[in-house]
Parts: structure tokens; sequence; C-alpha cells
């Protein structure tokens, strides 16, 4: 029988980024015994990177937003494959939530009469972004962690959940094991949150930290939930290109939110030359018009570099692939033309884009209030994920809620900056609100001995194949490199059904030598044992994502497929449904999207 610790909670939460803290916090204050796990130390988790801001019609720079704005904007931008009632949910009740932020104490930026600063992002009609200079995450972080630990959480930091334990058909707690020392401990608990972000880490360019290994998609889906949504993942557009130890570190749309302007190596400024329909009416007709939207004049229109991410990022991809690009294969993004505009644009950029200005100086060596930066598209964000109710964020297990990035539909086929942020406090909250109220309605599921030896022995296995195959078995780190290849050449931004196909191949046999990788030494600060459990769920995520951008045989979004351009109008009725079959296979179906009532429709209508 193996050795472990128990603790148990009414509620456990696992992942200490916005969304897992949101949720603890409201679980904590209806009454419920909480539990928190994270992988790295409290206050490191991925919501610290984030930039440019949290999206809520506040309404405090442009007197013309508000929640129907809001909701309309994210569907355009999801391309109305959003679950609609969490897209309502969010928009309604991001205000409330920013504005409780700042009650815990968040120092946001402030406009000249001292209410929340609001900046234009892409995408959203109006400035929407609550931010702090372009550190709003760790203002999030700090605020939400200095409000939780007075709420009595308990948190496990430095701890990897690698199984969900089940009574029947219920949730009943988790399996986790400490980094540092390698030990197991049993979390019995009655309901539990999965709010562990996303899965950059099957990339090789990525924006993503560390701890975007798909955990919480993989943990769900082998539980019995299923992911939906998976194809859409979102390669930010502006990612650092050079030099190589950079490549893939985010450039926020802060910059472009601020005047910065996107140029090829001819010097030309080629996002004019390339509007969506849907968006021609919202977008500025030229250069002088674009730079008075970013000034804040309220009768001028966007500029293009503003549109969506998903279309920018493809542009940048086509300048690049035709031989337009700069030296180290990205564009230019250019900040210091300001100058032309503004007197003292290098204390206006110094004070406006802080952490980007430091990030050039000191890992490129570019001042880049003097001179262009260099970008091209990074792996950001997956739009898919694990399938909740959108009231309460439960998913198809019993006792098991998902929030944050790794829970799916508020984002439809394409993410809007700063929605990210602000969904972590709305659909949190509600997690964290119906954890409670399930932990309050049901009793303690058992926690079967059968599952914690099977789940331990499959953990340790790595070990016994390197004790038993005398240092000649594969390690993990090769195996996750490939896995990151494979996926980065053969089902990235432009995608077609030969390359993809060639991915599944290719992860088949990654499957088969994850079976057999090995670890050397022992339990105790081991990345090696760390890595090779990160494996199933690189691999799992991969395969979802895989499988469904296979299925859908559309461009749409975030979703671009080479051998299918266009829209398909019968692919924007339906989300692509992941499961795992009882004998382990992943199952994919097309699922309609349920009609939307009238009057959001009568929103849309209006604000086209
Ligand atoms: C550089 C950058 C800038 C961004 N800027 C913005 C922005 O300005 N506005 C915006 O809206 N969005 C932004 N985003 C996106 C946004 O930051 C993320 O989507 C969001 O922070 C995710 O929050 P989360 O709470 O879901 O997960 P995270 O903050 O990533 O937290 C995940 C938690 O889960 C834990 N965890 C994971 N797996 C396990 C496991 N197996 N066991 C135990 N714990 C586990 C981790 O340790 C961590 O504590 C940005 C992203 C990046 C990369």
């Amino acid at each position: 029988m193996p050795d472990y610790q128990t603790h148990e909670h009414d509620v456990l939460v696992i992942g200490a980024g916005g969304a897992g803290l949101r949720a603890a916090i409201e679980a904590s204050a209806a009454g419920a015994k909480v539990g928190m796990i994270c992988k790295s130390l409290l206050g490191k988790a991925h919501t610290v990177m984030a930039e440019g801001g949290i999206a809520a019609a506040l309404a405090n720079v442009d007197e013309r937003d508000n929640w129907k704005v809001h909701f309309a904007d994210t569907m355009r931008g999801g391309q109305y494959l959003n679950n609609w009632r969490m897209a309502e949910l969010h928009a309604k009740e991001a205000p409330d939530r920013v504005r409780e932020l700042e009650a815990w104490g968040a120092v946001f930026d402030r406009t000249e009469d001292g209410k929340i600063l609001q900046r234009n992002f892409g995408g959203h009609r109006y400035p929407r972004l609550a931010h702090v200079g372009d550190r709003t995450g760790l203002e999030m972080i700090r605020t939400l962690q200095d409000h939780g630990v007075h709420q009595g959480i308990d948190v496990h930091m430095e701890h990897t959940v690698v199984t969900l334990l089940k009574d029947g058909d219920r949730i009943s707690g988790a399996l986790a094991y400490d980094r540092d020392r390698g030990r197991f401990k049993v979390f019995k608990a009655k309901a539990v949150v999965l709010a562990t972000g996303g899965v950059g880490r099957a990339y090789r360019i990525t924006s993503n930290s560390w701890e975007y290994t798909g955990d919480g998609h993989a943990l769900a889906y082998a539980a019995g939930a299923e992911l939906i949504d998976m194809e859409f993942l979102q390669f930010h557009p502006t990612g650092m290109v050079w030099p190589p130890s950079v490549q893939g570190i985010l450039v926020t749309e802060g910059v472009r939110g601020e005047g910065g302007i996107l140029l090829n190596k001819e010097g030309k400024r080629f996002m004019f030359g390339d509007i969506p329909d849907n968006y021609k009416a919202q977008t500025a007709k030229d250069p002088e018009e674009g730079w008075r939207y970013c000034q804040g004049d309220k009768n001028a229109n966007r500029p293009p570099e503003l549109l969506t991410r998903d279309h920018v990022a493809r542009c940048i991809v086509r300048e690049i692939k035709e031989g337009r690009g700069s030296p180290h294969g990205g564009v230019f993004l250019d900040i210091s033309w300001i100058k032309e505009k503004i007197k003292d644009s290098v204390a206006h950029i110094q004070r406006k884009l802080p952490s980007m200005y430091h990030q050039f100086k000191q890992l490129a060596d570019i001042d880049i209030t003097q001179e262009p930066m260099e970008v091209g598209p990074t792996t950001h964000y997956v739009m898919g994920g694990i399938r909740v109710d959108a009231d309460t964020q439960m998913s198809g297990v019993p006792g098991l809620f998902a929030c944050g990035e790794c829970a799916a539909g508020i984002n439809g086929a394409n993410r809007l900056g700063g929605n990210s942020l602000s969904d972590l406090l709305v659909l949190g909250k509600r997690a964290g609100e119906f954890a409670a109220q399930y932990a309050k309605e049901h009793p303690a599921g058992q926690v079967s001995e059968e599952q914690i030896t099977v789940a331990t022995q499959v953990a340790l296995a790595p070990f016994e194949r390197g004790a038993t195959t005398g240092g000649s078995a594969e390690g993990p780190y090769q195996i996750q490199h490939d896995l990151q290849n494979l996926m980065q050449d053969n089902v990235g931004i432009v995608r077609r059904e030969d390359e993809m196909q060639r991915a599944l191949d290719g992860l088949a046999g990654l499957w088969e030598r994850a079976g057999r990788v090995a670890v050397y030494g022992h339990r105790e600060y081991n990345p090696g044992w760390h890595t090779a459990l990160d494996l199933v769920n690189l691999l799992t995520v991969s395969e979802a994502i895989t499988r469904s951008a296979l299925e859908r045989t559309e461009s749409r979004g975030a979703h671009f497929r080479d051998d299918y351009p266009d829209k398909d109008a019968a692919f924007g009725k339906v989300n692509i449904v992941t499961n795992r079959q009882p004998d382990g296979t992943m199952q994919l179906r097309r699922e309609p999207i349920p009609e939307m009532p009238d009057y959001l429709k009568q929103i849309i209508e209006e604000m086209k």
C-alpha cells in the first residue's frame, strides 16, 4: 500500500492563478473549508505575466460603452461559436468584478478625474481594458492573494495533481505529489475546481510558462469530462523573434493600443491592405484616423493593427512567407514613430509600456523608444477546454468544476485580448460559489484505496523502467522536444490535412515512446520525473487539438485551413466535442450550438 498524507476539504481548488484564487475566495466566503494546490509558489501562477489589462465595460473613458457592446464584440470576435450565455454573464458581471478588485486594494491607472483608466485593445469597440501599466496580472494576483490569505484558505504550494479521484460517477478528491520531496498526498474533497490554465508548452514557440502543460484538460478528460473547441488555439501576433533565447516571449497588444504600427521590410504598413468585411465599418480609413483613435478621439475608428488576433497573426505570416519579413523571420512593430506626434515620446513610452521597454532593452538590446521591434506569432492561449455549464461552471462529472483558461465556451473561435482576466474574475467567482453550494448539498464521496494504489504505481513507473533498463531507456526531454516540433510544424497557424495526418501518426509514435520513458535518480527534486509525468497531459491535449482541427474542414477564427480557406455555414452552428471512450480512445462529435434567445440576437443585430 502506498504511503501518503491525507487532507480533507469541502472544496479543493487546483490552480492558484486568477481563476483559482477568485474561486477559492468565493467558496471560502460561502463557508466552505477550502484547499488550494499549485505547481509553483503562490503568486507565481501564469496570471502574474498578464500585461495589457482586464476587459470590462466600465465606460470610464467612453460613455457609449456598456455590457451589450462588450457582449457583441466578444461574440463577433469568437465568430459566434461562443457559448452565448457565458458571454452574456461575462459582459454583464465584469464591471462589478473589477470594481470589487479595486475595493480589495488593486491600484489601477487613473483617468484625470480619478476613475479606473481603460485602454484600447484589439476587437473591442471602445477603450475597455482596466490596467496597471503593462503589469496588470501582477496587480491582480497580488490583490487576490492578499485578500485570499485572510479567508483561511489552506494553500499547498509546489504540488502537482496527477489524478482526480472518483466515487462512482462523482468526484471525491485528487492525488498529488509534492515537487520537492516527491511524496504523495491524497486530497479528499466534496467538490473540486480545476483552474490549471493552458496548453502552450505543447508548441516550440510560445508565450506560456513552464506550467502550461494542459494538466487540467487532461485530468478532466481522463475523469470523464468532455473537451470542446480544441481546434481553436490562439497564436498571438506579436512575440519576440530575436535573439533565439527570447523567441516567443510576448509583446503586449498594449503597444498597438498606444499607437504601435506593423511594417514589413519595405516599410509598408501592410495591415491597411487586408481588412475583413465584417470589420470594415469599424476600421480607420487611413493612418491619421487610426492615430486619432489611439489618442481617444471618439469619432475615429480603430487602426487595422487592432483587428482581432487571428487575423493580424495571419497577415504577419503572409508577409513573412512572401519574402517581406524582417531579417530574423518576423515583421517590424514600431512605437518609436510616435515622436512625430508627441513631444516627450520617450518618457511617454516608458511610462505607458514600462515592461516592454525593459524587456527589449535587457533581452534584445533594442531601445523601443528609438527603433522598431522584430515580432512574429507565438502560441498564446487555448480557447478550447473543459466543457462546463455556463451559470455554474460544473463539468459533466458531478462535483467537478472548471474555470479560467482550462475551461471553454466563452471565447468561441477566438478570444479578444483582455477577456481572459475578466473571465477569470467572473466565471472564477461563479465556480467557487457553485462548488461551495455543491459541497453543502452533498456528503463526501468515498476515496478508494485501489484507485490510489494504481495511480501511484503509474506515477512511479518511469523510475522502475530507469532501474531495470540499466540507463539505456529514453528520458523525457527528447520526447517533449519532438512533440513541440511536431505540433509547431504540422498543427500551427496555417493547417492542412496531410500535415495534420502526419502529426497524428507522429503522436502515435510519441505515445509509444512516452509509455516507455524512464527517469533516473530518486523522487526528491527530480525535474526529469516531473517532465515524464507532464508528457501524458501534453500528448492528450495535442491529440485533441489535432483531431478537432482535422474534423473542422473550414477556416474560422484562430483555425485556418489552407485546404479549406473559407467559412462553411454548417460549421458555424456546431462545436466539436471530444471525449474519452471506455477503451481509452479519443472520440469526436459535432454538436449543435443551442439557439440564441431573441433579446441577444437583437443586440448583435443592433451592434453590426
Ligand atoms: C505574457 C502574457 C500576457 C497576457 N496578458 C493578458 C492580458 O493583458 N489580459 C488578458 O485578459 N489575458 C492575458 N493573458 C492571458 C491570461 O494571462 C491567462 O489566460 C490567464 O492568466 C490564465 O489564468 P488561469 O487562472 O486560468 O491560470 P494560471 O494563472 O495559469 O494558473 C494556473 C494554476 O494552475 C496550477 N496548476 C497547473 N497544473 C496543475 C497541476 N497538475 N496540479 C496543481 N496545480 C496545477 C499552476 O501552478 C497555477 O497555479 C496573457 C498571457 C500571457 C502569456
